[in-house]
């Protein structure tokens, strides 16, 4: 990905719909007959011209820099298949985890400053923050003083992704106050499923907390919540009453949610859940009926380059941890041995940082067979853009 250039173009996804084929552009979407195309099944060379001057296979160029802060790395729940995890739990609620740490005043200034050097560099006048952990919310202090000092960087959208269970109305209003637009937690499967994964480290489960505590930031906030449900052989049966549960005890007007096929993320995790037509039709299946519910589901749309992980060098965004230690993702961070830098004195040079550099998981898990992947997806997202468009939601 190294040289990619964010003013081109990226390759469209072309699927096949109910009435015709989606041609899925970073630049929007479109739906097209089988006469735009050739016999071969490729875009017919005048169609493929109109489409490029409506500018659908056009990235446009972020003016914003993507970065995401650990504000502490300790977590107060014990979730088995954490990725944060650095071995197997013993049966227990508390497997070990990458070394605790919390981000500080004295760091926030060398990030932030940091920041600024790339802005001015890549000519960037925004910032989009995101707030990682662990659980960003053990160290309230530091998220409140990184929202409140990013403000002078530009700051158009800041996000949380968190567990749910500490955040207070009154830490949910003060937050708000200093921009924090969204959070987003994950759902295991319904509450049983849920609170037998999704475990505190002194024991019990966490349905409960994580949907009040969503439930009174949004009474009380204009923060959104974004529900994120992992879909793995131990929870699939129960996602379908999850749904229901969510939209009786959360506004959904409020709420995004989306589904992901959980890879095989954390130490000792295994992953058994194929890529069948079957499973397809089940995440078919709740995202028409979450939309129902009046949830906001998001469109398909084609991979684009990360701009933490897909570029070297930070160039259009960074992964801090709370020591100041840059990695290339969230999935690196926390691990010393693949830090490329330091947010005071930059990235180490290339040749040091070469087998360092990951990418981030992606939105449907990484193990399996790609084609099935690919096949999966199409047929997924396919149907939620012939929904959306059969009920009038979808925009380009
Ligand atoms: S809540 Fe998140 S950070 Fe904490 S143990 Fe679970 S997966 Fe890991």
């Amino acid at each position: 990905m190294e040289g990619s250039n964010r003013e081109d173009e990226a390759p469209p996804r072309l699927i096949r719909g109910e009435r015709g084929w989606w041609l899925l552009g970073p630049g929007g979407v479109a739906r097209l007959g089988d006469a735009h195309l050739t016999p071969a099944g490729a875009l017919r060379p005048d169609v493929e011209r109109g489409l490029r001057e409506q500018g659908l296979f056009t990235v446009r160029p972020s003016r914003s820099y993507s970065l995401t802060v650990l504000t502490a790395t300790a977590c107060n729940l014990g979730c088995a298949y954490c990725f944060q995890n650095l071995d197997q739990d013993d049966g227990g609620t508390s497997p070990p985890r990458i070394a605790s740490v919390r981000l500080t005043s004295g760091v926030i200034a060398e990030i932030l400053t940091f920041v600024g050097r790339r802005q001015a560099e890549s000519g960037m006048d925004g910032l989009l923050l995101t707030i990682f952990g662990g659980e960003p919310l053990m160290n309230p202090r530091g998220c409140r003083e990184l929202l409140e000092r990013a403000a002078g960087y530009g700051l158009r959208r800041a996000g949380m992704v968190s567990n749910g269970t500490l955040l207070t109305p009154r830490l949910a209003r003060q937050l708000a106050d200093l921009g924090l637009r969204y959070v987003q937690v994950t759902f295991d499967g319904d509450r049983p499923d849920h609170d037998r994964i999704r475990v505190r480290r002194t024991g019990g489960g966490t349905f409960d907390a994580i949907v009040g505590a969503m439930a009174a930031m949004t009474e009380t906030t204009s923060i959104r919540c974004d529900l994120r449900v992992n879909v793995s052989p131990q929870n699939v049966a129960g996602i379908d009453a999850l749904v229901e549960r969510l939209a009786a005890a959360l506004d959904p007007s409020r709420c995004t949610i989306h589904f992901a096929r959980v890879g095989d993320a954390g130490v000792g995790y295994e992953d058994t859940l194929a890529y069948s037509d079957d499973l397809a039709d089940r995440f078919i299946r709740w995202q028409r009926r979450a939309l129902d519910l009046g949830f906001a589901v998001p469109r398909p749309r084609v991979r684009r380059p990360c701009n933490a992980c897909s570029y070297r060098d930070g160039k259009y965004g960074a992964v801090v941890n709370p020591d100041g230690a840059l990695y290339s993702s969230w999935t690196t961070a926390g691990r010393p041995e693949l830090r490329v830098g330091t947010a005071r004195d930059g990235y180490l040079p290339r040749e040091r940082t070469d087998d360092r550099w990951f990418t981030c998981e992606d939105t449907y898990g990484r193990s399996g067979d790609r084609r099935e992947e690919a096949r999966f997806r199409d047929r997924v997202d396919a149907a939620h853009l012939d929904h959306l468009s059969a009920t009038g939601r979808l925009r380009a």
